[in-house]
Protein backbone atom coordinates (compact mmCIF):
# COMPACT_ATOMS: atom_id res chain seq x y z
CA UNK A 1 0.00 0.00 0.00
CA UNK A 2 1.18 3.33 -0.51
CA UNK A 3 -0.61 5.54 1.81
CA UNK A 4 -0.87 9.12 -0.10
CA UNK A 5 -0.18 9.96 -3.63
CA UNK A 6 -1.43 12.74 -5.78
CA UNK A 7 -1.10 11.36 -9.25
CA UNK A 8 -2.15 7.80 -9.38
CA UNK A 9 -6.05 9.47 -9.45
CA UNK A 10 -5.87 12.30 -11.09
CA UNK A 11 -7.21 15.68 -9.21
CA UNK A 12 -7.68 13.45 -6.19
CA UNK A 13 -5.94 12.52 -3.29
CA UNK A 14 -5.47 8.65 -3.11
CA UNK A 15 -4.26 5.99 -1.47
CA UNK A 16 -2.95 3.21 -3.65
CA UNK A 17 -3.34 -1.03 -3.18
CA UNK A 18 -1.41 -3.13 -4.85
CA UNK A 19 -2.89 -6.40 -5.48
CA UNK A 20 -0.83 -9.61 -6.59
CA UNK A 21 -1.12 -11.72 -10.11
CA UNK A 22 -0.88 -11.09 -13.66
CA UNK A 23 -1.17 -13.52 -16.73
CA UNK A 24 2.09 -11.28 -18.52
CA UNK A 25 5.21 -11.10 -18.55
CA UNK A 26 6.17 -7.68 -20.02
CA UNK A 27 10.04 -6.65 -19.89
CA UNK A 28 9.98 -3.74 -18.74
CA UNK A 29 7.67 -4.74 -15.47
CA UNK A 30 8.75 -2.40 -12.57
CA UNK A 31 6.83 -4.56 -9.86
CA UNK A 32 8.00 -7.93 -10.65
CA UNK A 33 7.29 -9.54 -7.21
CA UNK A 34 4.13 -8.73 -7.96
CA UNK A 35 3.44 -10.89 -10.44
CA UNK A 36 2.86 -14.47 -8.83
CA UNK A 37 -0.83 -14.72 -7.56
CA UNK A 38 0.37 -14.91 -4.10
CA UNK A 39 3.30 -13.61 -1.53
CA UNK A 40 3.85 -14.03 2.12
CA UNK A 41 4.11 -9.91 2.17
CA UNK A 42 1.06 -8.45 2.00
CA UNK A 43 -1.56 -6.61 4.49
CA UNK A 44 -4.63 -8.11 5.85
CA UNK A 45 -7.37 -6.45 4.87
CA UNK A 46 -8.63 -5.53 8.13
CA UNK A 47 -5.11 -3.88 8.59
CA UNK A 48 -6.00 -1.99 5.08
CA UNK A 49 -9.52 -1.02 6.66
CA UNK A 50 -8.71 0.11 10.00
CA UNK A 51 -5.96 2.46 8.15
CA UNK A 52 -9.05 3.66 5.80
CA UNK A 53 -11.22 4.35 8.37
CA UNK A 54 -8.31 6.43 9.84
CA UNK A 55 -8.05 8.40 6.59
CA UNK A 56 -12.21 9.28 6.16
CA UNK A 57 -12.09 12.78 5.30
CA UNK A 58 -8.53 12.81 4.50
CA UNK A 59 -8.21 11.19 1.50
CA UNK A 60 -10.51 11.24 -1.26
CA UNK A 61 -10.15 7.34 -2.89
CA UNK A 62 -8.69 4.21 -3.39
CA UNK A 63 -6.40 2.65 -6.36
CA UNK A 64 -6.10 -0.26 -7.13
CA UNK A 65 -3.11 -1.33 -9.04
CA UNK A 66 -1.18 -4.28 -9.06
CA UNK A 67 0.08 -6.58 -11.14
CA UNK A 68 -3.38 -7.04 -12.34
CA UNK A 69 -6.04 -5.99 -9.94
CA UNK A 70 -8.46 -7.85 -12.29
CA UNK A 71 -6.99 -11.00 -11.27
CA UNK A 72 -8.08 -11.16 -7.61
CA UNK A 73 -11.63 -12.56 -7.26
CA UNK A 74 -12.59 -10.40 -4.14
CA UNK A 75 -11.62 -7.05 -6.15
CA UNK A 76 -15.60 -6.15 -6.21
CA UNK A 77 -16.10 -7.12 -2.66
CA UNK A 78 -13.05 -4.86 -1.53
CA UNK A 79 -14.34 -2.08 -4.10
CA UNK A 80 -17.55 -1.87 -2.56
CA UNK A 81 -16.52 -1.88 0.90
CA UNK A 82 -14.16 1.12 0.16
CA UNK A 83 -17.19 2.84 -1.15
CA UNK A 84 -19.23 2.15 2.07
CA UNK A 85 -16.31 3.81 3.79
CA UNK A 86 -16.89 6.68 1.50
CA UNK A 87 -13.76 6.54 -0.60
CA UNK A 88 -13.94 6.70 -4.69
CA UNK A 89 -13.05 4.15 -6.15
CA UNK A 90 -10.14 3.79 -9.17
CA UNK A 91 -8.38 1.09 -11.34
CA UNK A 92 -5.14 0.40 -12.98
CA UNK A 93 -5.48 -2.46 -15.24
CA UNK A 94 -4.19 -3.79 -18.39
CA UNK A 95 -7.33 -4.98 -19.84
CA UNK A 96 -6.73 -8.54 -20.54
CA UNK A 97 -9.61 -9.45 -18.69
CA UNK A 98 -12.56 -7.66 -20.90
CA UNK A 99 -15.61 -9.62 -19.20
CA UNK A 100 -14.27 -9.27 -15.42
CA UNK A 101 -13.56 -5.32 -15.92
CA UNK A 102 -17.04 -5.23 -17.28
CA UNK A 103 -19.09 -7.04 -14.38
CA UNK A 104 -16.61 -4.08 -12.52
CA UNK A 105 -17.25 -0.84 -14.11
CA UNK A 106 -20.81 0.23 -12.15
CA UNK A 107 -18.10 -0.16 -9.00
CA UNK A 108 -15.53 2.30 -10.59
CA UNK A 109 -15.00 6.37 -10.98
CA UNK A 110 -12.04 5.99 -12.26
CA UNK A 111 -10.06 4.06 -14.80
CA UNK A 112 -6.19 4.40 -15.77
CA UNK A 113 -6.09 1.41 -19.07
CA UNK A 114 -2.73 0.65 -20.15
CA UNK A 115 -2.11 0.57 -24.06
CA UNK A 116 0.49 -0.97 -24.64
CA UNK A 117 1.25 -0.31 -28.27
CA UNK A 118 -0.57 -0.92 -31.65
CA UNK A 119 -2.07 -4.05 -31.87
CA UNK A 120 0.80 -6.08 -33.96
CA UNK A 121 3.61 -4.99 -31.23
CA UNK A 122 1.40 -6.15 -28.24
CA UNK A 123 2.25 -9.88 -28.33
CA UNK A 124 6.15 -8.79 -28.42
CA UNK A 125 5.81 -6.49 -25.06
CA UNK A 126 3.77 -8.59 -23.08
CA UNK A 127 5.30 -12.16 -23.84
CA UNK A 128 1.44 -13.61 -24.32
CA UNK A 129 -0.11 -14.82 -27.72
CA UNK A 130 -3.54 -12.76 -28.47
CA UNK A 131 -3.30 -10.04 -26.05
CA UNK A 132 -4.21 -7.28 -27.79
CA UNK A 133 -7.91 -8.41 -28.75
CA UNK A 134 -9.09 -8.56 -25.17
CA UNK A 135 -7.49 -5.07 -24.64
CA UNK A 136 -9.33 -3.45 -27.59
CA UNK A 137 -12.69 -5.24 -25.85
CA UNK A 138 -12.13 -3.74 -22.72
CA UNK A 139 -11.61 -0.13 -23.92
CA UNK A 140 -14.92 -0.58 -25.77
CA UNK A 141 -16.50 -1.68 -22.56
CA UNK A 142 -15.04 1.35 -20.81
CA UNK A 143 -16.05 3.55 -23.67
CA UNK A 144 -19.57 2.40 -23.56
CA UNK A 145 -19.87 2.56 -19.66
CA UNK A 146 -18.98 6.44 -19.22
CA UNK A 147 -16.90 5.80 -16.64
CA UNK A 148 -13.89 8.61 -16.84
CA UNK A 149 -10.72 6.87 -17.87
CA UNK A 150 -7.39 7.63 -19.33
CA UNK A 151 -5.07 5.43 -21.26
CA UNK A 152 -1.48 5.44 -20.92
CA UNK A 153 1.57 4.01 -22.80
CA UNK A 154 4.86 3.38 -21.59
CA UNK A 155 7.15 4.16 -24.74
CA UNK A 156 10.93 3.91 -25.54
CA UNK A 157 12.04 4.05 -29.18
CA UNK A 158 13.19 0.28 -29.01
CA UNK A 159 10.12 -0.95 -28.07
CA UNK A 160 8.12 0.19 -31.60
CA UNK A 161 9.29 3.31 -33.32
CA UNK A 162 7.52 7.17 -32.68
CA UNK A 163 6.08 6.64 -36.04
CA UNK A 164 4.11 3.41 -34.43
CA UNK A 165 3.26 5.72 -31.31
CA UNK A 166 2.06 8.52 -33.67
CA UNK A 167 -0.22 5.68 -35.24
CA UNK A 168 -1.44 4.45 -31.75
CA UNK A 169 -2.47 7.84 -31.08
CA UNK A 170 -4.51 8.45 -34.25
CA UNK A 171 -6.21 5.10 -33.34
CA UNK A 172 -7.32 5.92 -29.77
CA UNK A 173 -8.44 9.50 -30.99
CA UNK A 174 -10.64 7.88 -33.64
CA UNK A 175 -11.94 5.44 -30.98
CA UNK A 176 -13.17 7.72 -28.91
CA UNK A 177 -10.09 8.10 -26.05
CA UNK A 178 -10.24 11.95 -24.79
CA UNK A 179 -7.29 11.06 -22.25
CA UNK A 180 -3.80 9.84 -23.37
CA UNK A 181 -0.43 9.82 -21.29
CA UNK A 182 2.32 8.55 -22.94
CA UNK A 183 4.82 7.54 -20.10
CA UNK A 184 8.83 7.22 -20.57
CA UNK A 185 10.22 3.77 -20.27
CA UNK A 186 13.17 3.19 -18.17
CA UNK A 187 14.99 0.33 -19.66
CA UNK A 188 18.73 -0.72 -18.12
CA UNK A 189 21.01 0.75 -19.81
CA UNK A 190 19.10 3.45 -21.90
CA UNK A 191 18.24 7.10 -21.07
CA UNK A 192 14.34 7.62 -20.73
CA UNK A 193 13.22 8.91 -24.13
CA UNK A 194 12.30 12.92 -24.51
CA UNK A 195 10.14 14.25 -26.82
CA UNK A 196 10.31 17.92 -27.25
CA UNK A 197 7.47 20.32 -26.91
CA UNK A 198 6.72 20.43 -30.72
CA UNK A 199 6.15 16.24 -30.59
CA UNK A 200 4.28 16.73 -27.58
CA UNK A 201 2.48 18.73 -29.06
CA UNK A 202 1.71 16.67 -32.13
CA UNK A 203 1.33 13.50 -30.67
CA UNK A 204 -1.23 15.28 -28.39
CA UNK A 205 -3.60 16.65 -31.23
CA UNK A 206 -7.01 16.45 -31.08
CA UNK A 207 -6.89 15.15 -27.34
CA UNK A 208 -8.72 16.80 -24.59
CA UNK A 209 -5.88 15.90 -22.32
CA UNK A 210 -2.47 14.62 -23.32
CA UNK A 211 0.51 14.47 -21.32
CA UNK A 212 3.94 13.57 -21.82
CA UNK A 213 5.54 11.63 -18.44
CA UNK A 214 9.29 11.89 -18.39
CA UNK A 215 9.74 9.99 -15.45
S1 LIG B 1 0.90 -6.07 -17.45
FE1 LIG B 1 1.81 -4.66 -15.93
S2 LIG B 1 2.09 -5.91 -14.07
FE2 LIG B 1 1.76 -7.34 -15.77
S3 LIG B 1 3.85 -7.86 -16.47
FE3 LIG B 1 3.13 -6.14 -17.75
S4 LIG B 1 3.91 -4.29 -16.71
FE4 LIG B 1 4.03 -6.00 -15.20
Amino acid sequence: MTPLTSIDFPGRLAAVLFLQGCPWRCGYCHNPELLPARADTGLAWEQVEAFLQRRRGLLDAVVFSGGEPTSQATLADALARVRELGFQTGLHTGGMYPQRLHTLLPQLDWIGLDIKAPDEDYDRITTRRGSAGPVRRSLDAILHSGVDFECRTTWHPGLFSLESLHRLGRDLHARGVRHWAVQACREAGHPPPRLDAGEQARLGQGFERFEFRAG
